[in-house]
């Protein structure tokens, strides 16, 4: 009966607080051993006053004295900035990293920790769209396991457990389509963030959201799929469905198709996750039929919402291009959270960088870090040069 030490990359965001309750409610069987931040210090400290985990890193180095003095007090390690992150992930006493950072930051301590042997528990999707192929292989390389924390990859996980031996034909994954599900182009043109930001069922942190909102979200999770569950862009369908209950599907080669349902609640997923191959106990609200007398199911419309159709071109071309896609989102993601730009320019502007930006067929790491840089400004600058009326 050991404690498993686990060490969360982005613990003061949503995913990243819905795992200190696990650990809360499960103190018998996981602790809190490193907690990280970006900038939000106060949050941190509080955090680290309640789990008393032996670091807490705050990546804003302008606010390390603020977090170092108000836990002074306590027996736990302060340090600040990206690279003690990367330094501290490889930790001997470190048994599971659960990284719920969000974007292209969480690439790098991703590795360190997976060379370091750790088993992760991953929430940080865009670190398998942006270098899917070098984190699967030195995943197996160093015999670790990359347990899904993302819904829909805990529902297909959870549906091929005991299905070693049987190849996937495809994988089916829900999408509840956004608060614009339905809508057309002339409605897009002149969403607000503050409409974009309303999801239906799921509270969530702000770029995410809008991935939801744009389906960019699920176009990353495709690219994501591919990674974890190793198939082609053609074994991998989405499919709305308004309600979350479906988390996702597989069909075998027999044309069975699993399941796994549930209330949206990512409290399982992450549960699931840290308990691996077990289940636990716990008193999360159960889902019944009752409340849910109509499940419904429904072609996604990628000429309206194009970023899922530019997500399977990245997918299929290969090579940078899924990188490409995803430093360009994050930048018009920022771009549309703080009105510099409309919600159709989003696609717009991502587009062209993938038309614009270097192609490269087998990139390095190196390739992949240029990449992610030189795509930001390519995109940024595309924000910048254009009034807001002509990218919209
Ligand atoms: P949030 O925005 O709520 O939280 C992000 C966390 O990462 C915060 O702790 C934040 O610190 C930290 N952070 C932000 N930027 C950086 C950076 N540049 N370097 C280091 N740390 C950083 O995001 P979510 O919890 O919603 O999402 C986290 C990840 O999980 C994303 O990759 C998302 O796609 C994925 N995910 C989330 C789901 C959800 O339900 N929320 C569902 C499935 C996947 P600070 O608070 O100080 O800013
Ligand atoms: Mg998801």
């Amino acid at each position: 009966n050991q404690i498993k030490n686990i060490a969360i990359l982005g613990s003061t965001g949503s995913i990243g607080t819905q795992t200190l309750d696990v650990i809360r409610g499960n103190s018998n069987l996981f602790r809190a051993f490193l907690l990280t931040a970006h900038s939000n210090a106060d949050l941190l400290i509080s955090q680290a006053i309640a789990f008393e985990p032996e670091y807490a890193i705050i990546c804003d180095t302008t606010k390390y004295l603020q977090v170092k003095e108000a836990l002074a007090h306590l027996p736990v390690k302060v340090m600040a900035g990206h690279q003690a992150i990367i330094d501290t992930v490889t930790h001997t006493d470190i048994d599971v990293v659960l990284t719920a950072m969000v974007g292209f930051a969480g690439l790098e301590p991703t590795i360190a920790a997976i060379k370091a042997g750790k088993e992760i528990a991953l929430a940080n999707k865009e670190t398998l769209v942006v270098a899917g192929d070098i984190v699967t292989a030195l995943a197996k390389q160093h015999g670790v396991k990359i347990l899904p924390v993302d819904s829909e990859h805990s529902a297909i996980f959870q549906c091929l457990a005991g299905e070693e031996a049987n190849p996937i034909e495809k994988l089916i994954i829900t999408a509840s389509g956004g608060p614009f599900r339905g809508r057309n182009l002339d409605f897009l043109a002149n969403v607000t963030r503050e409409d974009a930001l309303k999801h239906p069922n799921w509270v969530m942190g702000a770029k995410i959201t809008i991935d939801s909102a744009s389906l960019m979200n699920k176009g990353l999770e495709v690219i994501e799929a591919k990674w974890l569950f190793g198939v082609d862009a053609d074994q991998i369908e989405v499919i709305v469905h308004p309600q979350s209950i479906v988390h996702s599907l597989v069909q075998f080669k027999d044309g069975s198709i699993k399941a796994q349902m549930g209330l949206p609640d990512m409290k399982l997923p992450i549960q699931y996750a840290l308990t691996y191959p077990n289940r636990i106990q716990n008193n999360f609200k159960r889902f019944s039929f009752t409340d849910y007398p109509n499940l419904s199911f429904e072609k996604p419309d990628m000429d309206t919402f194009r970023n899922l159709k530019l997500a399977y071109d990245a997918l299929r071309e290969g090579g940078n291009m899924p990188c490409i896609i995803n430093a360009a989102n994050e930048i018009v993601v920022a771009g549309f959270l703080n009105k510099s730009i409309g919600f159709l320019a989003m696609s717009n502007i991502i587009e062209e960088c993938m038309q614009r930006i270097n192609f490269i067929a087998h990139p390095t790491l190196a390739d992949y870090l240029n990449t992610d840089k030189e795509t930001r400004i390519f995109a940024q600058n595309l924000i910048q040069q254009l009034p807001l009326k002509a990218i919209q």
